[in-house]
């Protein structure tokens, strides 16, 4: 897979991750909800301002009753799933996820994904019980030495453990990958594709490296726009029945246009979000102009694309698929 390519033959690897992602998923695109409950977070990593050694930042832990509300009587009418993330933070998971994720399990038929980082066996399995069924906890890059550098949650093989751990557990994982990190050579690039090729996972994102103001990696370069999407879709090439987001960033990084290229370029899934604004601003990931989605950013550039929302939840149409792949 050339993911340099430009011009003609990124042309012609749009066009073939666009027809496998129609032929596995027709013209329908799983659109979700996320909403950040806490940006407390007893993790250290480079690439991230909520990092634990950032004392700039007011932290937050939301209130679970005020988002079920929002959730149960406000949400756009186009989600069928919600995400609910925080750092990692079993406090604001027990306090905050777990009466959230009952209420929304009685009170709603939404499918229930969270990404709340690396917690202990227990707890991962009482969010289970109350009826999350995907877990999203990205292995970020498959390089250990960087990994460890960078100072990434744990070990790369404490991360990967507790991605298999997860999917052992019963939960559909979805996992991924920055694209373009400072000191990410090209094979260390294309060691992400192997490693969540043999992960048993769902699904997969790439984010583009995009330097926070508040982390360690504030004067490094981005990385560009190109090497994202064309990593989205060497995945989607890789495992056509895999869920691949756009993430928002693709609009930092290439403002407006970047989404929607991101639909052509192999993402089923949008995110629209519903964190309360009166704690946006406090949630590192939008400060710096963060572009945010709302529902009717994402139903334009659906539209625009010629694609709909789905009315499968992601959790049923993914129940059940834990499959690997080898990468050619
Ligand atoms: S990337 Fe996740 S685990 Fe790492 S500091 Fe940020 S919120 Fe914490």
């Amino acid at each position: 897979m050339d993911l340099e390519a430009r011009g003609a033959n990124q042309a012609a690897l749009e066009t073939r991750a666009a027809a496998a992602t129609r032929r596995q998923f027709g013209r329908e695109v799983f659109v979700r909800a996320v909403v950040e409950v806490s940006n407390f977070c007893r993790e250290n990593c480079h690439y991230c301002g909520m990092r634990r050694d950032n004392r700039a930042l007011d932290r937050f832990r939301a209130r679970h009753d005020e988002l079920a509300d929002l959730l149960i009587h406000h949400r756009p009418a186009s989600i069928t799933d919600v995400n609910i993330q925080a750092g990692e933070d079993p406090v604001a998971t027990r306090e905050v996820v777990l009466p959230l994720v009952r209420t929304l399990r009685r009170e709603t038929s939404l499918g229930v994904s969270v990404c709340l980082g690396t917690l202990s066996p227990e707890l991962s399995g009482e969010l289970h019980a109350a009826g999350a069924r995907t877990y999203i906890i990205k292995f970020e890059l498959a390089d250990p030495e960087l990994y460890a550098q960078l100072e990434a949650p744990g070990t790369l093989a404490e991360r990967v453990a507790t991605i298999r751990g997860l999917a052992a557990q019963g939960w559909q994982v979805s996992s991924g990958f920055i694209a373009g990190l400072p000191g990410q050579d090209a094979a260390a690039l294309l060691g992400n594709f192997r490693l969540a090729a043999e992960l048993p996972l769902i699904g997969c994102s790439v984010s583009p490296f995009v330097p926070g103001d508040e982390t360690r990696l504030a004067t490094a370069a981005a990385s560009p726009l190109d090497l994202t999407l064309n990593c989205m879709a060497a995945l989607r090439l890789l495992r056509p029945d895999w869920i691949i987001p756009a993430v928002s960033a693709l609009n930092l990084a290439g403002p407006g246009e970047g989404y929607r290229r991101g639909l052509r370029m192999g993402a089923n899934l949008c995110t629209i979000n519903l964190t309360p604004e009166a704690v946006r601003g406090n949630y590192l990931l939008y400060k710096r102009d963060r572009f945010i989605m709302n529902e009717e950013r994402i139903l334009t550039a659906l539209a625009a694309e010629g694609l709909s929302p789905a009315r499968t939840r992601m959790e049923d149409a993914r129940a059940g698929l834990t499959a690997t792949a080898t990468v050619r």
